[in-house]
Parts: structure tokens; sequence; C-alpha cells
């Protein structure tokens, strides 16, 4: 039995097909069972500050402790989570939890934390995610200032008035908005004047190939330009080694983010970590024990 996939591409039904089908229905039916029994979590990974190297917010990342998987990373299952729709109840919780946590912090006194939130494409096109946020700030009392989301391609190109109304309506509420894993694509230019944004983040693959010639480096730079010119702040992500960081600073990136200064910790983890920091003014220094 085969399947013509076009383009001359060829797919046979195999054991080994079957057997992954049935995991996946496994792994659908153990992600529905997660959402009701909460056994999501979210690790925070700092932005640095490049000015004065002071600790200016974190980005929450998805966790899912599987009872007998352990600790699975957002790639293991926000495929399927994205094609059965249960995305939407995750990343909703992911919303409110975030807004939550960032609260109590910002409470606590750990200085004025901006929390950032990935959103995905689905969530824009079938939800009200306006009114999701304002909700999630009313609810915890996060100043909407310090709220960010980090938005796709994927909704920045559909040149949708509905997604635009929302990022309007997310715009007045205070709430900042930031493309994440930002390149230079041919679509790029066009969103970034027509959306109201105010950071790029650059996407890791362009800081991870910095040492490796002038290529990376020029569009590094170029991003840094562009975004300036616009007047967007711009973030540099998986910041691992020195050297990175060194261009970075020199090509006058605001913010970075990375292993160099923290691996995603658990919120425990990471307010220790904020601590070991200094923290009034806290300056980020690399941490050598997160880099194995
Ligand atoms: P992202 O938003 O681009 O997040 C950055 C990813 O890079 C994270 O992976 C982070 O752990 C990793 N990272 C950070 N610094 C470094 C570094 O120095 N080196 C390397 N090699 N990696 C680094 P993670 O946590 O596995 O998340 C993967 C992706 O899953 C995220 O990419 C984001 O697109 C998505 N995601 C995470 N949390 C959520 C969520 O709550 N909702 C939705 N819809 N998507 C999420
Ligand atoms: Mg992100
Ligand atoms: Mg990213
Ligand atoms: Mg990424």
């Amino acid at each position: 039995l085969a399947k013509s996939l076009g383009g001359g591409t060829w797919r046979f039904f195999s054991p080994d097909m079957a057997r992954r089908a049935s995991e996946q229905a496994q792994l659908e039916a153990e992600l529905r069972s997660a959402v009701k029994r909460q056994e999501f979590e979210l690790h925070y990974q700092p932005f640095v500050d490049l000015r004065d190297n002071s600790v200016v917010g974190a980005e929450a990342l998805l966790r899912w402790r599987h009872p007998q998987r352990g600790m699975l990373r957002p790639d293991a299952f926000l495929g399927l989570a994205e094609e059965s729709g249960l995305i939407l109840p995750i990343n909703e919780w992911v919303l409110r939890e975030a807004c939550r946590q960032g609260a109590v912090w910002n409470a606590a006194g750990h200085g004025a934390l901006r929390i950032a939130v990935n959103v995905s494409p689905i969530q824009f096109r079938r939800q009200k995610v306006g009114d999701l946020v304002r909700e999630a700030l009313a609810e915890s009392g996060l100043r909407p200032d310090l709220l960010e989301l980090e938005l796709t391609e994927g909704i920045l190109i559909s040149h949708d008035d509905q997604i635009l109304g929302e990022m309007a309506l997310l715009r007045s509420l205070g709430v900042s908005l930031s493309v994440d894993d930002f390149s230079t694509g041919y679509s790029s230019l066009s969103y970034i004047r027509n959306f109201p944004l105010q950071r790029l983040k650059i996407d890791s693959s362009f800081v991870k190939e910095l040492a490796h010639g002038p290529r990376a480096l020029a569009i590094v730079r170029t991003i840094i330009d562009l975004g300036h010119i616009l007047n967007l702040q711009v973030l540099a992500e998986g910041v691992e080694e020195e050297e990175q960081l060194a261009v970075l600073r020199a090509e006058g990136c605001d913010e970075v983010q990375g292993y160099y200064f923290s691996r995603p910790l658990p919120p425990a983890a990471f307010i220790e970590w904020l601590s070991a920091q200094g923290m009034e003014g806290a300056h980020a220094r690399p941490s050598k024990a997160e880099r194995t």
C-alpha cells in the first residue's frame, strides 16, 4: 500500500509507521490527561541587558513532567499539541501561570522583571488572545508593561485584519510584542513595518555561527541596525560563548539570552540564581556550572 505525495515522492506504510501512529495516539491521550492533572510547569531563562549586565526579565518555557518519561521539552509534544488543539488549554494555562509568577516576583521586590510568553499561531486563529491576556493580567495583578508575548513568523505573515486587531488590542493594554526566531526571510521586512512590535529576537542559528565567518556577522549586524532604525529593541537568543557575547555587545545588541548566563530554570532555582547575581541592580555573570 503506497500513497503518492506528489513531486515523485512515495511513502510506504510499514510496521514502523504503524508503531509510530500508535505511539502518537498514546501520547495524545497522555497529553489530554496531562492538561487535567496539571503535569506542566514553566522554567524561566533570564534576559540580560548588555548596557549594564542587569537581569531585566525572563522567558517562560514550557515543560511537561511526564509520569514515566520524566521532564519533556516542548519539541517532544508541541507538534501533537497543535494538531490536536490541546495547545489551546495548555497555552491558556501558560499565560495565566506566567502572569501569576511574574506578579509574585515583582511584588517580592526582585526588580521589574519582564515576563515573556510564547504564543502559538493557532491561538491567534482560534481564540481571542486579547481577552485572554486581559483576564490573565486582571487575575494576577501583573503590570501590563511587564508582560511580553513572543510571536512567530507564522502569526505575522498572515496579513489578517483579525490578527492585526488583536495586536492593536494587546498594545492598548500595554503589553509588548516581540518576534521570536527572527531571521532575514523574504517576508520579514513587510510584516515588521505593519505590526505594532517592540522587539526582535535574533534566531539562535545566527548567533551560533557568529564565530564561523563573516556571513552570520553580516546578518546579525543587519538585524540589529534594522531593529534600531525601526525603533525596536533587539535581543539575541542562544548565546553560549564569551566570544559571541563580545561581538553582540560591539554590534550594539540590547539584550541576550542563553546558556552562557543560565539555562531555563524552575522558579525556585531561578530566584536563587537571581539572588546569587546580587539582587539590587543584578549583574549577571556567566554560569560555568550550567554549561555542561
Ligand atoms: P524559543 O521560544 O525560541 O525558546 C528558546 C529555546 O532555546 C528554548 O528551548 C531554550 O531552552 C533554548 N535555549 C536557550 N538558550 C540556549 C542556548 O544557549 N543554547 C541552546 N542550544 N539552546 C538554548 P525549549 O525550552 O526547548 O523550547 C523550544 C521551543 O518551544 C521554544 O523556542 C518555543 O518556540 C516553544 N515553546 C516553549 N514554551 C512554549 C509555550 O509555553 N507555548 C508555546 N506555544 N510554545 C512554547
Ligand atoms: Mg520564545
Ligand atoms: Mg526563539
Ligand atoms: Mg527557537
